[in-house]
């Protein structure tokens, strides 16, 4: 049997390691938290439960991609609810509002309503989007279908570009961006493919986990245990330990042993080349990783709601000022931070009347927080407490401009910074996402899921992409490599046919 071991147990972890256990591997997660799940984690105070860092997924009916990957994992009966199929995004610029419902036809119906005179525009902006997702293999899970030509041409233009050559309306452009936040894209960098991937994938169906998002983690850990795979908490790896044949093992900063033939790494690339020496990684690589930029950070106002005083929003609520476009409002100044923001609901029970609890989020530099570098969760000082309290109150004032009475239905409120994440997930600045896509650095931002230390693999939401699918497409390209890409499609095929057989 394969020792396994690996590092950290966000989604990436998690699901590869479900695989791996499925697989006859003998699979041990590490993790340095108490808590399982990175992202996925939740946190409850006075008796409420806040999500951290998974609010909402998409493609998740019968048929769709992640509704497959879900059920290829064995974690398809997650208790999910449908956000409102008129409106899953309603985007506001200035005062005016555009809702974004379910389904590519509906879609461009809406935008046609808001934008006649753009019919052609709005056809042709859907059907790139559509033959853009639909050509990786990764986004459809099909091999056959596959369009390289197609995939790589996009990779290389920018989202901004490609909108511009098919779109005249300058109103129009900043909306079909205005959930840009989902991927903390940038002007001229991200690549229009990440753009069309997240369109596609929230437009074919959006959900809320009920309950929270630590749900996925907590399947996915059974799941693990039920195929002999174990999860072990407050074990902070900190050196991958290697002969000149390969990874021996990982060792943890309380000076535990866990030996290993194959040790695949669910966190950030940076981190975890710091943690071997082995000369069988190049200087080279270790160079080009440690030099990759990571998305920007994200300040968060968890809202506790009193109860029954707040209508459930059943949408996702992306608010920019008037005159701000989607685009730069990472390059706010101190002045005129919020640019913009993304409200949002939790859903505790499956269609609530009333929210118990939301989030707002909204873009923060990982420079705001130089005068706390060091300092760890709870003690970082007044003068932090007072920093997040003022941003807090102003991110409530600019919400409540778009929902007057906001601030009256709440009765306490939580905030996170990038630098929660940093100590929370270990991610490099507290970057939301990872590793930033640009496409002026071609392949070099590409990181790979297998690196020159034999029996060493990464994988996570820096292989792939971000966000629930990205990670799990991160998984199924470092699985593949291990178990065989045909081998591995095939499994999701059959795992899907047999799924299906015992539903009827
Ligand atoms: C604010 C926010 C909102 C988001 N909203 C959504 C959303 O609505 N929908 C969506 O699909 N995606 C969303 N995402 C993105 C999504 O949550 C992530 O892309 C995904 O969960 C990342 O999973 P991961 O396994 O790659 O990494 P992580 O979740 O970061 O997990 C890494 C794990 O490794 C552990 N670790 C780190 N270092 C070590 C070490 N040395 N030893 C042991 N363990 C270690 C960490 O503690 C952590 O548990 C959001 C992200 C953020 C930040």
């Amino acid at each position: 049997m394969k020792r396994c071991v690996i590092i950290g147990s966000g989604l990436g972890g998690l699901s590869t390691g479900v695989i791996l256990a499925r697989e006859g591997y003998d699979v041990t997660i590490l993790e340095q938290e108490s808590q399982i799940g990175g992202c996925l984690q939740c946190f409850t105070r006075r008796g409420v439960k806040f999500e951290t860092g998974m609010h909402f997924i998409g493609s998740a009916k019968p048929g769709q991609t992640l509704n497959r990957l879900l059920r290829f994992l064995g974690i398809d009966d997650i208790a999910l609810d449908e956000l409102d199929t008129n409106a899953y995004d309603i985007v506001r610029l200035g005062s005016d509002e555009f809702r974004f419902p379910t389904g590519e036809v509906a879609f461009v119906e809406q935008m046609c309503n808001y934008f006649p005179q753009e019919r052609q525009a709005i056809e042709a902006y859907m059907e790139c989007v559509q033959r853009v997702a639909n050509a990786s293999s990764l986004h459809t899970l099909s091999l056959e279908n596959a369009d390289n030509a197609i995939s790589t041409e996009y990779q290389l233009r920018s989202i901004n570009e490609v909108i511009e050559s098919l779109v005249k309306d300058p109103v129009l452009r900043d909306v079909l961006v205005g959930n840009l936040p989902l991927y903390a894209a940038q002007r001229d960098k991200t690549p229009f493919s990440t753009h069309a991937f997240i369109v596609d994938f929230y437009n074919q169906s959006s959900f809320r986990v009920v309950d929270g998002s630590d749900a996925i983690g907590l399947a996915l850990q059974r799941k693990l245990e039920q195929y002999g795979g174990r999860v072990v908490t407050n074990a902070k790896v900190t050196k991958i330990l290697s002969d000149e044949h390969g990874v021996t093992g990982v060792s943890t900063a309380d000076e535990r042993f866990f030996p290993a033939d194959t040790v695949v790494s669910a966190i950030h690339p940076v981190p975890t080349l710091a943690m071997t020496d082995s000369p069988l990684i190049r200087p080279a690589f270790r160079r080009r990783m440690t030099s990759l930029p990571n998305t920007i950070g994200i300040f968060s106002v968890y809202l506790d709601f009193k109860e029954g005083t707040m209508p459930y929003l059943n949408s996702n609520y992306y608010a920019y000022r008037a005159g701000v476009s989607p685009w730069d409002c990472e390059a706010y100044t101190l002045d005129d931070w919020p640019r913009g923001y993304l409200y949002m609901h939790f859903c505790h029970d499956a269609h609530p009347r009333f929210a118990r609890a939301g989030v707002i989020l909204s873009y923060m530099r990982f420079e705001e927080m130089a005068p706390w570098l060091g300092t760890t969760v709870g003690h970082r000082g007044d003068d932090y407490e007072r920093f997040k309290q003022q941003r807090a109150e102003r991110l409530i004032d600019a919400v409540e401009h778009s929902f007057p009475g906001l601030r009256n239905a709440i009765q306490h409120y939580y905030t996170s910074t990038p630098l929660t994440y940093l100590d929370y997930t270990g991610t490099p600045e507290g970057s939301a996402y990872g590793i930033a896509k640009d496409i002026s650095l071609g392949v070099s931002c590409h990181v790979p899921q297998r690196t020159k230390l034999p029996g060493l693999y990464l994988t996570g939401q820096n292989i792939n992409s971000h966000g629930i699918l990205g990670v799990l497409v991160g998984t199924v390209v470092t699985c593949s490599d291990l178990l065989g890409t045909a081998y591995l499609y095939q499994q999701i095929i059959t795992a899907n046919q047999s799924s299906i057989i015992s539903h009827q």
